[in-house]
């Protein structure tokens, strides 16, 4: 296998404990945003490649439609992992993708409430293939009532998606101007360095975007326990904004080098902007500010 070096971290210890640890399984990891260090880790035994893409907490993306003539040219599997975008802004398999895979815990499901996954394809050997181990072989079942839970949240998709979105934006341009702000990814923003490429492969830029404070894990900490409205939570996706602090949380079991080596610093803070008003969220996130003076 090929994947991208900045997986979600539950996949990527997932691949590396499970995959590489007890299955024999070869995976190279890329830096994925240059499909040539795609091109140049596949070869003739390469069966999967698996990306993601905006990946997280940086934001990262990777050419969909690129990575697939790769995976085609070696007769492999393209895989993409579309949790952030969901399908509403983002469709892999009509840019040549194989399987999409999605956590429905987060933007499917939407109201926090249910955890599950789905995998999406349309080749009927593979489905049948997969259906069988994953169902059958090791009883990955949605029960009957996460099921109805994810069905009732797929019909309002398109309408919380727009307003993530819309939110989010904002935040990204209101913090993209703010004093004590030195970075915010975000792949609306027209300065971050794939925008073109956001624009190109995806509908929209999504609800999820990250940012430094200047300061660093003292600062962000009195920011973050300052905030009243957004609560400290990982996860994602709901229609509540949550708001986290990837090196303590999230990513606290990456090494420290290799979380600095790829941005994640003690100062980066990552929000999933919920569906609330937007002015109430800026006025949490300014008060949040204001403490750190
Ligand atoms: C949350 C998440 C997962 C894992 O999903 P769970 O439903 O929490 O198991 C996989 N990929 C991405 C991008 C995610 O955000």
């Amino acid at each position: 296998m090929v994947a991208f070096d900045d997986l979600y971290g539950g996949t990527k210890s997932m691949f590396e404990e499970v995959l590489v640890e007890r299955l024999g399984i070869d995976i190279d990891f890329v830096d994925a945003r240059d499909p040539g260090n795609v091109e140049e880790a596949v070869n003739p035994d390469t069966h999967l490649l698996f990306m993601e893409t905006p990946t997280n907490p940086l934001m990262k993306l990777c050419d969909i439609r690129a990575i697939a003539e790769i995976a085609d040219t070696y007769d492999a599997l393209l895989a993409v992992d579309n949790t952030f975008m969901s399908p509403y802004f983002q469709k892999p398999m009509e840019l040549g993708a194989d399987v999409v895979v999605a956590s429905t815990t987060k933007y499917l499901n939407g109201h926090s409430d249910s955890i599950g996954g789905v995998l999406v394809l349309d080749d009927e050997e593979l489905y049948d293939d997969l259906a069988y181990l994953q169902q059958i072989g090791m009883g990955n079942m949605l029960s009957p009532f996460d099921a109805y839970q994810v069905l009732r949240g797929t019909r309002t998709l398109a309408a919380r998606m727009e307003q993530h979105e819309s939110n989010a934006q904002q935040i990204a341009d209101w913090l993209a101007e703010h004093d004590q702000v030195t970075q915010v990814y975000y792949p609306g923003l027209e300065q971050h360095p794939q925008h073109d490429l956001a624009r190109e492969q995806m509908n929209g830029f999504g609800g999820m975007l990250s940012f430094e404070i200047a300061g660093g894990m003292d600062a962000a900490e009195t920011f973050l326990t300052s905030l009243d409205m957004i609560p400290l939570a990982v996860s994602l996706g709901g229609v509540e904004s949550l708001i986290e602090h990837p090196a303590s949380m999230t990513h606290s079991d990456v090494p420290r080098e290799v979380r600095e080596a790829t941005g994640i610093t003690d100062s980066l803070i990552r929000v999933s902007v919920g569906v609330e008003d937007v002015d109430d969220l800026i006025e949490d996130l300014q008060q949040g500010f204001q403490a750190m003076e």
